[in-house]
């Protein structure tokens, strides 16, 4: 039973580690999936903003070309109304061939415009005012400048300004030469790469201010950034790196790449949202986990059934010992009343013949005597007529105490009640003068119950025994012979007055 029981505990622990086995496994893998994903998209987004460098920096190198040739050409040839004209015609040509180019532009040491590539001519216009101008009025450098973004005085468009610097003969300032890309050249081309709808990108310069971004609005031109995360964790990882940060406009985590442009001192950083990377690797697990899950709970029902039926079966086999166990109880209880007699509980009739069958038997092959007492109650008929049959009953259950007692003193004998009111000792390896000691003794004490008759001459209850000792050479008929020899001696006993022992008289006895 304890067995059973420890293999349904056993069952229970089994389909419970594969249970938690199979979404250990699926959470590990789901757990891999995704840091793959992200790894992928780190390498996507770093890329994105790879390519939009090269991009803005290629555009601005081909302005700040542009503008090398102008500041060359304008030192050598100086500003005279002749060299003006052919500039002009210089500056128109050069912006047909550059269509991200919104205008190139040339202005004396005071701002004032010299030349540029527009047909229309506004007069009396001044860029003093201007940071590009005045940054190179401050600055003797004479590389290349990219301004903050500006709105065009003729055409209303935001513009990022490329400016170089334009010195006298003496080293003196001597204007600016300007050269301005339209910001919806970047934005266009920001709307053109798929970043999902909840990505960023930005091009933005090293100071702070942002030039564009998408998603694109005309306040975000010119912004200053340098207070957002992303400005912060460029400034501290240097030209290129990564980083998850929450946006401040619209509350999005993104994984955001940045990258310096090579050549002048601005950044791009691209952004894709970490829920849109994740979006697919969600719809995976939930599709996977979720067979995982059902699985699982097919597993768990299985072993839960199983379970069950070892239970059942434990108990089916515990009420089935039981129901043997009452069984044979009863199969001993029988047997015993099948060998038993009621009143006296004495050995029965039933019980007396096989035992003497299997002492025959016996004393054949062990050549030794089998002795028989039969004792017969004397003028019982009469007692029962003067008591009644229940005293009759009760005398007899008397007698029968003390044969029993007598009798049953070695393992082989037995005294059994062989019919009515007539005993039979059964002693096996007994001859017939110690049957005739013991018949003798049984009748003495019956006699010593002093049980009151008032039919008979002496006044108590006695009785007859007739007794036969034999050594049977065969097994046929020696219990028929060895009973009848024995009944003929009580026979005797009868008729030689009662209450007393008589020996069967044949010359077979020893
Ligand atoms: P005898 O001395 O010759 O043996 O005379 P008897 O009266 O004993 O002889 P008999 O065999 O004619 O009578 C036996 C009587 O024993 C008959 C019957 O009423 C009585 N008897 C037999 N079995 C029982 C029993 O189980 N209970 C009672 N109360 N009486 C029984
Ligand atoms: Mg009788
Ligand atoms: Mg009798």
């Amino acid at each position: 039973m304890l067995r059973r029981l420890s293999l349904a505990s056993r069952t229970v622990v089994f389909v419970a580690l594969v249970c938690l086995g199979l979404l250990a496994i699926d959470g590990w893998n789901s757990w891999q999936s995704r840091q793959l994903h992200l790894r992928q998209m780190s390498v996507a987004t770093s890329n994105l903003a790879r390519a939009m460098a090269q991009q803005a920096d290629d555009q601005i190198k081909l302005a700040d070309t542009v503008l090398v040739g102008l500041v060359e050409r304008i030192e050598s040839d100086g500003t005279g109304p002749a060299e003006i004209a052919r500039l002009r015609e210089f500056l128109a040509g050069r912006i047909a061939q550059l269509p991200q180019l919104d205008g190139l532009h040339v202005y004396d040491e005071d701002g004032n415009w010299v030349a540029n590539s527009r047909q229309i001519w506004p007069q009396n216009l001044n860029n003093a005012d201007r940071e590009y101008f005045q940054f190179h009025r401050a600055n003797t450098s004479r590389g290349p400048h990219v301004g903050v973004p500006v709105t065009s005085r003729t055409t209303g468009r935001s513009l990022v300004p490329i400016s170089r610097r334009i010195n006298h003969a003496d080293g003196s300032f001597a204007g600016v030469a300007l050269a301005t890309i339209r910001v919806d050249f970047f934005v266009n081309f920001y709307a053109s790469l798929d970043i999902g709808q909840a990505g960023a990108l930005g091009l933005i310069l090293e100071d702070g201010t942002m030039i564009t971004r998408r998603p694109y609005s005309p306040s975000t031109v010119g912004r200053d950034m340098r207070g957002s995360d992303l400005f912060q964790a460029y400034r501290s990882q240097g030209p290129v790196g990564t980083a998850y940060i929450r946006s401040a406009q619209d509350g999005v985590l993104r994984l955001n790449s940045f990258r310096r442009l090579p050549n002048y001192p601005l950044f791009v950083a691209a952004s894709l949202s970490k829920e849109e990377i994740l979006a697919d690797w969600w719809r995976e697990t939930l599709w996977h986990s979720g067979g995982v899950v059902l699985l699982v709970l097919v597993v768990a029902a299985v072993g839960w059934r199983l379970v069950k039926q070892f239970e059942l079966q434990v108990q089916t086999e515990a009420e089935l010992r039981r129901a043997r166990d009452a069984l044979e109880t009863l199969n001993g209880t029988l047997k015993t009343l099948a060998m038993e007699d009621g009143l006296t509980g004495l050995a029965n009739r039933r019980k007396f013949d096989v035992t003497l069958n299997t002492e025959i038997g016996r004393a054949v092959r062990d050549a030794s005597t089998l002795a028989l007492i039969m004792i017969d109650v004397d003028c019982f008929k009469q007692y029962n007529d003067i008591y009644g049959h229940a005293a009759g009953d009760e005398c007899l259950q008397k007698i029968g105490r003390t044969v029993a007692a007598l009798a049953a003193r070695r393992p082989g004998d037995l005294a059994a009640r062989y019919g009515g009111e007539e005993l039979a000792v059964l002693l096996p390896n007994t001859d017939v003068q110690d049957a005739l000691l013991l018949a003798e003794r049984i009748r003495n004490a019956v006699r010593d119950l002093k049980i009151a008759h008032a039919g008979v001459e002496n006044g108590f209850v006695t009785l007859s025994a007739g007794v036969e000792a034999l050594r049977p050479s065969a097994l046929d008929g020696q219990s028929k012979e060895l009973i009848e020899a024995a009944d003929k001696a009580l026979y005797q006993a009868k008729t030689q007055g009662r209450d007393r022992v008589c020996a069967a008289a044949h010359p077979s006895t020893s």
